[in-house]
């Protein structure tokens, strides 16, 4: 089997289905390949929290109904950031909705067929082809274990952690584009759906609470999903002395300090991965697009990936239209898709890289004291508030504050010193990849003083 199209799309969840829409909106032939079944597309294990502004965006952009009806389980007013002490927790207005990830997959898949994008359905991409120093197209196996090939101008991978088109190029096929996943890039994690069996009040809040016990980034995520529904997990990074501990059992321990087993019913419970590493600095090789987690276009800190793999999706449809017109598949044409993303999300995700791995730092116990005593309050995480009131005066007060553990004072200052430079690194993302090079040593060079 050989099949030629414009676009060839790896992956059918929120990237996928988004660059379908996106590339036939401009009139592309596009195949989209998912090895699940049809009707299990956009059934993903995931904290179905959604932004009300990401997710209208995207659908502006793509030309489809915002979220609606059975889609959505609830609204999201709030993240807190809480310790174990209740009342010293951080609320950061948060509007948006907890969905139904597999509801609203389905109806964006639909969206997409009924406008004339190809679906091959239960076909697993195993490889990919490179001809000329180029992506060609990809190696895929049916359910009845054929194998075919399918070619096309430009690929988009959209097929989440694993990435196999983009680990599965030559490295010398492009020397800025990250093939390989290591260990620390992702968080593995376990998340349940419950019902309780009498009504919580954590309605429109999503809860990040730190736990001493839970290994970095440190948290139990409680996403209010209904009057009496949470989804409830925690992840984290299995390397070093964390390698061997099963996320289930501390999720299992953690959550039962606040929920007795007795008191709640398990909907649904999985296993899956997260990726938390900034967004690859550059998503683009010749004839290759990378959009969504394949790319690391989740936010580190909340693991929101739905609504950047939409948006990321959009521009990849955006710039297989400009490339195909001028028939250039170079790095240099398709350079333009990471500017987009980074002026969209990217580079928002990028410095909540630089909080995470601050709050991976102080642990629990520090920020539970940093709370306490008033050392970082709420306004702080607000664009006015630590960046930009970072007087001398503020500082001894803080310091004050902070004795005798003043050396949490020079954690803290060194993430505002850097999250301040890799925004201002942003602003000089290179026009063209010939800069590039210089540029990521320079960025690398900051997220390298945080260890
Ligand atoms: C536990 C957990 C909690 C999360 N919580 C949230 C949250 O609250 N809010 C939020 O916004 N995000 C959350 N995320 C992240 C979010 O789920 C992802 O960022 C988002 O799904 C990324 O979309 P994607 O299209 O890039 O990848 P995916 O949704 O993973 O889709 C990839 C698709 O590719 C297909 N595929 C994979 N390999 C192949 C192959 N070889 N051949 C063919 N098809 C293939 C898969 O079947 C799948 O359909 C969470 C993730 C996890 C694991």
């Amino acid at each position: 089997m050989k099949s030629h199209f414009d676009v060839i799309i790896v992956g059918a969840g929120p990237a996928g289905v988004s660059a379908a829409i996106s590339c036939i909106n401009n009139e592309l032939k596009v195949v989209l390949v998912d090895s699940k079944k049809k009707e299990k597309i956009g059934d993903k294990v995931c904290g179905e929290a959604i932004s009300k502004e990401t997710s209208h965006t995207a659908s502006d952009l793509l030309k489809v109904q915002y979220p609606h009806g059975e889609e959505i389980n609830a609204n999201v007013k709030e993240l807190v950031l809480q310790t174990a002490i209740d009342e010293d927790h951080i609320a950061l207005p948060a509007i948006g909705y907890m969905v139904n990830r597999h509801k609203y997959g389905q109806r964006l898949l639909q969206d997409a067929l009924e406008r004339g994008v190809k679906l091959l359905d239960q076909t697993k991409v195993i490889r990919t082809i490179i001809k000329e120093k180029k992506v060609t197209g990809v190696v895929i196996k049916t359910l009845n274990k054929e194998e075919g090939e399918l070619y096309s101008k430009l690929v988009i991978d959209c097929s989440g952690v694993r990435g196999v088109v983009r680990t599965t190029i030559d490295e010398s096929l492009e020397p800025f584009l990250y093939t390989k996943l290591t260990k620390s890039d992702y968080a593995s994690c376990y998340r349940e759906i419950i019902e309780l069996n009498k009504e919580h009040d954590l309605d429109g809040k999503i809860i990040l609470k730190y736990e001493k016990d839970i290994p970095a980034p440190g948290y139990i995520w409680f996403f209010a999903d209904g009057c009496k529904r949470l989804n409830c997990g925690t992840g984290f990074i299995k390397e070093g002395i964390n390698k061997d501990k099963s996320v289930k059992s501390v999720y299992f321990n953690a959550m039962a300090k606040y929920y007795h087993p007795e008191t709640y019913t398990v909907l649904d419970g999985r296993g899956g991965n997260v990726p938390i590493r900034p967004p690859l600095w550059s998503a683009v090789a010749p004839g290759l697009l990378v959009a969504g987690d394949a790319a690391f276009h989740a936010d580190p800190l909340t693991a929101e990936g739905h609504g950047p793999a939409l948006l990321a999706g959009y521009y990849a449809g955006q710039i297989a239209k400009e490339v195909i017109d001028r028939n250039e598949y170079s790095t240099q044409a398709l350079w333009g898709y990471n500017r987009h993303i980074f002026s969209s999300f990217g580079s928002d995700n990028a410095r909540s890289r630089i909080l995470t791995i601050t709050l991976e730092k102080l642990g629990a116990d520090n920020l539970e004291f940093l709370l306490t005593r008033k050392v970082i309050k709420q306004a702080d995480l607000t664009s006015e508030g630590i960046l930009k009131k970072n007087s001398l005066f503020n500082l001894l007060i803080r310091a004050i504050r902070c004795l005798p553990k003043i050396g949490l004072l020079v954690i803290i200052k060194r993430t505002i010193d850097v999250s301040k430079a890799v925004a201002e690194l942003f602003d000089e993302y290179p026009e063209t990849p010939d800069k590039f090079g210089e540029w990521v040593a320079k960025i690398e060079n900051l997220y390298a003083k945080l260890n």
